[in-house]
């Protein structure tokens, strides 16, 4: 009797083992997807849709076009950050903003130096234009034309709908 209850310890506690193994295996492999996904951008449409404005996607996720004169940001001249609307990072400031009288938000240049506004070729529409798109979560900005008024010679022409504006004084407790 004895040796029986022995085995039958022996086999509960393999048995306990063997089935711990493959559960710790898959809370590490789950965690690890998980901090990939915060990372990368790779949102699906679905995704995208649930955390912006159906006007915000029409323009960040398809290149729509915002109608001009429409964003309140146009007249906007207050001291403060504008930020990507899909992925929140920083892109201008009020001081690279300019009046471009074009009915868009106008930049003569953008925070970073090329790092945070990613500029890619677009022959769409039968012109020969640059897009411009943050480089985090692709979100399309809008274009940039090197006709500007300022030093720098650049106008980046971007939509409203794919801006957020933080005031400096909001900006300044704000950091992450
Ligand atoms: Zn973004």
């Amino acid at each position: 009797m004895i040796k029986l209850n022995l085995i039958a310890a022996l086999l509960f506690c393999v048995t306990l083992a063997s089935c711990q193994t493959p559960t710790t295996t898959t809370t590490t492999s789950t965690t690890n997807s998980k901090k990939i996904m915060e990372t990368s951008y790779n949102k699906t449409d679905e995704e995208w849709k649930k955390t912006l404005t159906p006007e915000q996607y029409e323009v960040l996720r398809k290149k729509g076009t915002e109608r001009p004169h429409t964003s309140a940001l146009n007249d906007n001249f207050d001291a403060g950050t504008y930020v990507c609307a899909g992925c929140g990072t920083e892109l201008f400031t009020s001081t690279q903003k300019f009046d471009g009288h074009c009915g868009w938000p106008s930049f003569d240049n953008d925070i970073g130096g090329g790092d945070r506004v990613k500029k890619i070729k677009d022959l769409s529409l039968g012109m020969a234009r640059t897009e411009i798109v943050c480089a985090k979560c692709g979100g399309h900005l809008g274009h940039i034309f090197d006709d500007g008024p300022t030093q720098t010679g650049q106008r980046y022409c971007v939509n409203g709908l794919s801006l957020n504006f933080k005031k400096l004084d909001k900006d300044s407790t704000q950091k992450k």
